[in-house]
């Protein structure tokens, strides 16, 4: 659920929407405007139960490449060496 405030920072969340990313059959999914509560100082989002399920049904689509994807260019850094 929602904390009153970021549990890292103790900074204000505010309610908007960002973008929510993660790895999935190989490639980087994004999922777009995903309503959140977006800490103000550290920007770390808190999503509602309803929109973590969303999300999770979407990664599971995505893993089982059920997803209808619009492709994206991406670029790739690693910190590595
Ligand atoms: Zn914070």
């Amino acid at each position: 659920m929602i904390p009153d405030h970021c549990r890292f920072c103790k900074g204000k969340l505010h309610e908007g929407t960002t973008e929510f990313m993660a790895h999935a059959a190989g490639e980087v999914i994004v999922i777009k405007d995903v309503p959140a509560y977006v800490c103000e100082q550290c920007g770390e989002a808190y999503y509602t139960t309803g929109t973590s399920r969303k999300i999770d049904g979407v990664m599971r689509d995505a893993q089982a490449k059920k997803l209808c994807m619009r492709p994206l260019p991406a670029g790739e850094v690693s910190l590595k060496g």
